[in-house]
């Protein structure tokens, strides 16, 4: 594997130095830079802007167990079953336990949380959950209303710096160590840091049909992956059962939060007949691998490419006031959904995998950290119970920065170690990125699907493999070049974990 993607030739024009370095503006990564010690420096990049993330796109609502009739043992409890038997249970025991602390200090901060007439938080329900324990903002745009506060406050503390439009290409590794990041800002940079802290977030772009944004290549995944770092959990893909059906393929499909279906929503086919009655307790609530699934194999047995979600039974004044963000964006595509139905289909949604860590977010390379959708916590198991994601970001982004507040490992670097001579390939191949990017979509919406079968896994990633290796060896001169490697790098990880795991469980399903 090529170690590092910066040419030999690279021309560095900068560098910096910071005490941490947080790679990733959405919730894991602006939630871990507020809780370090304000001694420390800090640099938070963003590969475009704050507002483009998973996080910033979060609908329905963060997850924990702080209305009266709720316990976190029944938090945990839901979240291992969601998991299918593969949670790590000390992990999900802290994220049910300490949650509810965080969103104590969210609203401390001022996160506009929605709050009924006495002034409580209003609390919904979503699949899995046998409580309502789903806090929202601004009815359907929590995670935009949480960036929107974290940042203006991270934009104020002295010890942070943004950087936007900052490209990660690689962690440089001394000695075993994670001691900088290679960046790519108006030219190539280099910034040492005592600890690094990768919150990328999610590998959407792999599919072609998702909700994450563009920036949600991998690249995090897949620079820890060079530099040696473990990935766990890499086959288990959620796919949200209700993405808004297009006709014409989107770059990001639009969701339709399960906290519409929290509300009443029932699916049907297209004969208008009700079809998750018997096929789970929770019918429409039932986890969301279950909800797909069972869509997948409506949509075969109809022959149609999407099913229907129907909410009308509820008025276009509480529709609108509830969910502003999702009744407003069907009105523009002429739907509105207090009286018609909703087309919807299954797209990828979430990565339970990730950059494997341990309960204060360390990787196995002494120096890097990774919270967020790109870390591995274990708390998803095989399947992510809805809202804990944003949960994790909180917990376990809060534990890593106080990890590193506390041994103080903010050791500045002052001195670059001899910088790596990267491996180049000969030639001057210059691939077309676009092209490779769309055929890395198309084999993994084929093979690396809902339901998967050794023979698609088999050809999927021998293809795979051949466009990775054909990156591998040619020039990676630009960003597009780079993203498409990585998104290589991530696919072939996710084929290779979904074939050895032969039995299906959670969100990963064999039909062989
Ligand atoms: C439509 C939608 C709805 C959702 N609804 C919910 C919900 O209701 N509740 C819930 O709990 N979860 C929800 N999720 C999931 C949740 O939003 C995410 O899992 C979570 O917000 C991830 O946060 P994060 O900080 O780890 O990553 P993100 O918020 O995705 O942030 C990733 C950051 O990394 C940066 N980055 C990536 N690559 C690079 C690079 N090479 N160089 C520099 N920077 C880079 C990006 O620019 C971005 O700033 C939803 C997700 C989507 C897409």
């Amino acid at each position: 594997m090529r170690r590092y993607l910066f040419g030999r030739d690279t021309a560095i024009q900068e560098t910096l130095c910071y005490d941490v370095v947080i790679i990733g503006s959405g919730i894991a990564g602006l939630y871990a830079a507020l809780n370090l010690d304000s001694r420390l420096s800090c640099a938070v990049l963003t590969k475009e802007g704050v507002d483009i993330s998973n996080s910033w796109l979060a609908q329905g609502g963060i997850a924990a167990a702080v209305s009266k009739d709720d316990r976190p043992q029944f938090h945990y409890e839901d979240t291992l079953l969601a998991g299918a038997g593969l949670c790590d249970e000390k992990a999900v025991r802290i994220l049910v336990d300490e949650g509810p602390e965080d969103i104590s200090a969210l609203l401390d901060m001022h996160v506009p949380f929605d709050l009924n007439e006495d002034g409580d938080l209003q609390i919904g329900r979503e699949g899995g959950h046998r409580q309502n324990r789903i806090v929202h903002a601004h009815g359907d745009a929590t995670g935009r209303e949480t960036v929107k506060t974290l940042a203006a406050i991270a934009a104020c503390r002295e010890n942070i710096t943004f950087l936007q439009n900052s490209f990660l290409i690689d962690i440089l590794t001394d000695n075993g160590r994670a001691v900088g990041a290679v960046v790519y800002q108006d030219g190539c940079k280099i910034i040492m840091a005592g600890s690094i802290i990768l919150c990328t977030g999610g590998i959407g772009q792999i599919y072609g049909h998702s909700t994450n944004p563009s920036v949600a290549t991998g690249d995090g995944l897949a620079a820890a992956f060079r530099a040696g770092a473990e990935l766990r959990n890499m086959e288990f893909i959620q796919f949200h059962p209700t993405g808004l059906y297009c006709k014409t393929p989107e770059s990001r499909s639009f969701l339709i939060s399960e906290a519409l279906r929290g509300e009443g929503a029932i699916l049907k086919n297209n004969r208008g007949e009700r079809f998750m009655v018997g096929l789970h307790p929770m019918n429409e609530l039932a986890p969301r691998d279950i909800v797909a699934r069972c869509i997948m194999r409506e949509m075969a047995k109809t022959g149609q490419d999407h099913v229907f979600l129907d909410i009308t039974s509820e008025s276009s004044e509480h529709l609108s006031s509830r969910f502003p963000t999702i009744f407003g964006e069907c009105l523009k595509r002429g739907i509105d959904i207090s009286k018609d139905l909703i087309p919807v289909c299954p797209v990828q949604h979430y990565m339970m995998g990730g950059i494997a860590t341990n309960l204060n977010g360390m990787s196995g390379i002494p120096g890097l950290y990774a919270c967020g959708e790109a870390a591995c916590t274990g708390v998803h198991g095989a399947n992510r119970l809805a809202s804990n994601s944003m949960l994790e970001c909180l917990v376990f982004g809060r534990r890593a920065a106080r990890n590193i507040s506390e041994q103080a490992a903010g050791a500045k670097r002052t001195s670059i170690p001899a910088l790596p001579r990267p491996e180049e390939p000969a030639g001057d191949l210059q691939l077309d990125a676009s092209g490779l990017k769309q055929r890395i979509r198309e084999i993994m919406s084929r093979d690396g699907w809902v339901i998967r079968n050794k023979t698609g896994l088999t050809s999927g990633l021998d293809e795979m493999s051949e466009i990775k290796q054909a990156l591998e060896s040619s020039v990676l001169d630009s960003k597009g070049r780079m993203e498409a490697l990585n998104m290589a790098t991530i696919s072939v990880e996710i084929l290779k974990a979904a074939l050895k795991r032969e039995k299906s469980v959670g969100a990963h399903c064999r039909e062989d």
